[in-house]
């Protein structure tokens, strides 16, 4: 008999089971485990010596399929790189009953090979160019940086072009939000088929037919949020990330990983290029950029003369506070684009009516009773935007007991709309906010009621700046520019000119130029000077000099350890544990631990340290040293997450 290590897709190691036969590493087996039987894959980890052969059980069956070795060594560096465990890793890209079959799969048709019809300008075609001779020269990294509108679609699906020609697979990755029908008609129209699309709401049957399809090599384009990277591709030629710097690509529940990062391990297993594409790349692809480490593409400028619109910043110390939230000059450039049947938008990253509910006698905020941070005001709710906690408005302020005393503070989108449909009455509004968009039939028929100029006045969070061409849009509206100025996290800055950068980008997309009104306490702040004056690059290097200086990533490395639990003293007295014991060294910096700032959440309270490491490699080293040793009892958990973009 022989002792074999299977990997069953749970948050686990391996465990090790006999066969009379010998099993290749990928075979994918079922074992008995508990009264359960259980599909797993013979891994190559090593056997465990010291058990007793007598006592392990026996793999029931050898299932017909094959796990490449590909995916098997890249689960081993995922869980390895983010600290899970193995079994957890393996479980993102796992069908539950694999060896199942459709009645009726789905036909994944060929690609048609055709030529692009357009004339591609020399920018493009030097981006071109370059990646389809990177096609056949095995790993490389590119970064392509372009505005919005530069024809960054069409560069890269050159180079799927190119990959296709030579019967390859390729994955496309997007972020969820950008995952539209327009995006695949348009992939339609290049290619003449549907290429398979994966995200988390594809149906079971159609994540059935699209896994098997791409594990035997049937599937030749796949185009999918971050998961789609732990598909069991037969034989992938190259990977595109698409908005590369979107901060969607970050998991943050289970393993947490960086679906771009991650992007760039794939196709080095698979020996092939991996293309990064962005408007405005993240700060690390910058910097690698500039290194030489990625290769930079650049595409200057627009496809159409659509331009950059006109930034205004509005010094909203200087407004009149009976205005309410919209300064007088954005009032007036609304009623002078209504009037010209224009549209616009007005940009608020904040949903409900209000931020707060605060009782105008005692100063009580209403609270979630289950996390430390205040209800978020509805129209006729009052909502925790953390754990989804629900009640009604109450009349009476529930500290004080007095009536008729709790106001509304601060603005989320809801009021702003109140706001502007007593300004102009006779204009048509439209909200859109994330409840919107996670419906997609109902957000495709926002889209297209605002395509055919069925809507004046788009009021909206971050999920319109992405992506939607909107040819009329001409005048944009930042209500409140100073929410992501004061982040506490460490991309707080970068994040915020990305997102307003888009924002701007969805202006003078037609013929015309376009306008913005960015409303602000600090117009002097370099981000909106930056974004006014359309210098990304000045931004990035100020930003990459302060990060330099104090070893962040990508000069240094940092994970974030949040230990929680139910018990206030216990959890913080583990977290505290954990700190005594962590090794010193010059090059690594332990903060904390520090309630995190939801120090209370769902019920738990919440702990975090902060890890900083100088140099690019050997964090992960460390902390599995230093946190062998540490017990950590069943009523506390402790999550590591490695280069963190979540600081709460
Ligand atoms: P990006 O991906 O940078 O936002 P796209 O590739 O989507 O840019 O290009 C923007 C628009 O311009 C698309 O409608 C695209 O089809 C069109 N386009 C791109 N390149 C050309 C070209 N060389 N000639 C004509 N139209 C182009
Ligand atoms: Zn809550």
């Amino acid at each position: 008999m022989y002792q074999i290590p299977v990997l069953l897709p749970q948050a686990v190691g391996c465990f090790d089971y006999l066969s009379a036969e010998k099993l290749s590493v990928g075979t994918m087996v079922q074992v008995p485990f508990g009264k359960q039987i259980k599909t797993g894959v013979v891994w190559d980890s090593p056997i465990q010596k010291d058990l007793d052969q007598n006592k392990l059980k026996e793999i029931i069956s050898v299932l017909d399929i094959q796990l490449p070795l590909q995916s098997v060594a890249f689960t081993n560096w995922v869980a390895g790189y983010t600290c899970s465990p193995l079994g957890a890793v393996l479980k993102m890209g796992f069908l539950k009953n694999p060896e199942k079959k459709s009645r009726k799969p789905s036909i994944f048709q060929q690609v048609q090979l055709a030529d692009s019809e357009l004339s591609f300008s020399p920018a493009q075609k030097q981006a071109i160019e370059v990646l389809t001779q990177k096609t056949t020269r095995g790993f490389s990294v590119s970064l392509l940086d372009g505005v919005t509108g530069s024809g960054k679609t069409e560069v890269y699906f050159e180079m799927l072009f190119a990959l296709l020609k030579q019967k390859k697979q390729v994955l496309v990755l997007l972020p969820e939000i950008s995952l539209t029908t327009d995006w695949l008609l348009r992939f339609e129209k290049r290619f003449g088929v549907k290429p398979a699309v994966w995200h988390s709401s594809v149906t079971e049957k159609s994540r059935r037919d699209t896994w098997q399809a791409v594990l035997e090599n049937r599937a030749q384009v796949v185009v999918g949020a971050r998961s789609a990277l732990f598909l069991p591709f037969a034989n992938l030629g190259g990977i595109v990330v698409d908005e590369e710097h979107d901060s969607s690509f970050k998991q943050e529940e289970g393993v947490l990983y960086n679906a771009r990062d991650m992007a760039v391990v794939r196709a080095k297993l698979a020996n092939s290029p991996v293309v990064l594409a962005s408007a405005t790349p993240s700060l690390e692809s910058y910097v690698h950029a500039l290194d030489g480490k990625y290769t930079s593409l650049k595409l200057p400028s627009r496809v159409s003369n659509a331009l950059y619109p006109d930034v205004f910043l509005v010094d909203m110390k200087q407004e009149k506070k009976s205005h309410g939230f919209l300064s007088a000059p954005l009032i007036q450039a609304m009623a002078e684009n209504l009037s010209a049947h224009q549209q616009t938008l007005l940009f608020l990253n904040r949903r409900g009516y209000a931020p707060l509910k605060i009782c105008q006698k005692c100063g009580a905020k209403l609270m979630c009773p289950h996390c430390s941070v205040a209800l978020v005001e509805h129209k006729d709710k009052l909502q925790c935007h953390h754990c989804g906690y629900t009640r009604k408005i109450p009349d009476v302020c529930p500290q004080c007991g007095e009536r008729g005393t709790l106001i509304s503070w601060g603005v989320g989108i809801d009021r702003v709309a109140e706001e502007v449909s007593h300004l102009f009455p006779q204009a048509r509004l439209c909200v859109v906010d994330s409840q919107t968009s996670s419906d997609y039939k109902k957000f495709e028929q926002i889209l297209e009621q605002i395509q055919s100029g069925q809507i004046d006045i788009l009021i909206g969070t971050q999920v319109l700046a992405k992506g939607h061409n909107f040819m009329n849009l001409t005048l944009i509206g930042v209500v409140d520019a100073d929410m992501g100025l004061s982040g506490i996290d460490l991309r707080a800055a970068e994040r915020t000119y990305q997102l307003l950068h888009q924002v701007m980008g969805r202006a003078g997309r037609g013929v015309l130029k376009g306008r913005a009104y960015i409303q602000t306490y600090q117009p002097e702040n370099h981000i909106l000077q930056a974004l006014q004056k359309s210098a990304r690059d000045d931004f990035l290097t100020i930003e990459s000099q302060s990060r330099q200086l104090l070893s962040l990533p990508p000069f240094g490395q940092m994970a974030s350890l949040i230990v929680k639990g139910k018990n206030q003293l216990q959890t913080l007295k583990k977290a505290q544990e954990i700190v005594a014991k962590a090794p010193l060294s010059d090059d690594f910096e332990v903060w904390g631990p520090t309630p995190a700032p939801l120090s209370f959440l769902r019920g738990s309270y919440r702990f975090r340290i902060l890890v900083k490491k100088k140099g690019k490699t050997g964090l992960q080293n460390t902390l599995n040293r230093w946190l062998k040793g540490i017990l950590i009892p069943s009523n506390i958990s402790l999550k590591i997450d490695i280069d963190p973009y979540n600081f709460l």
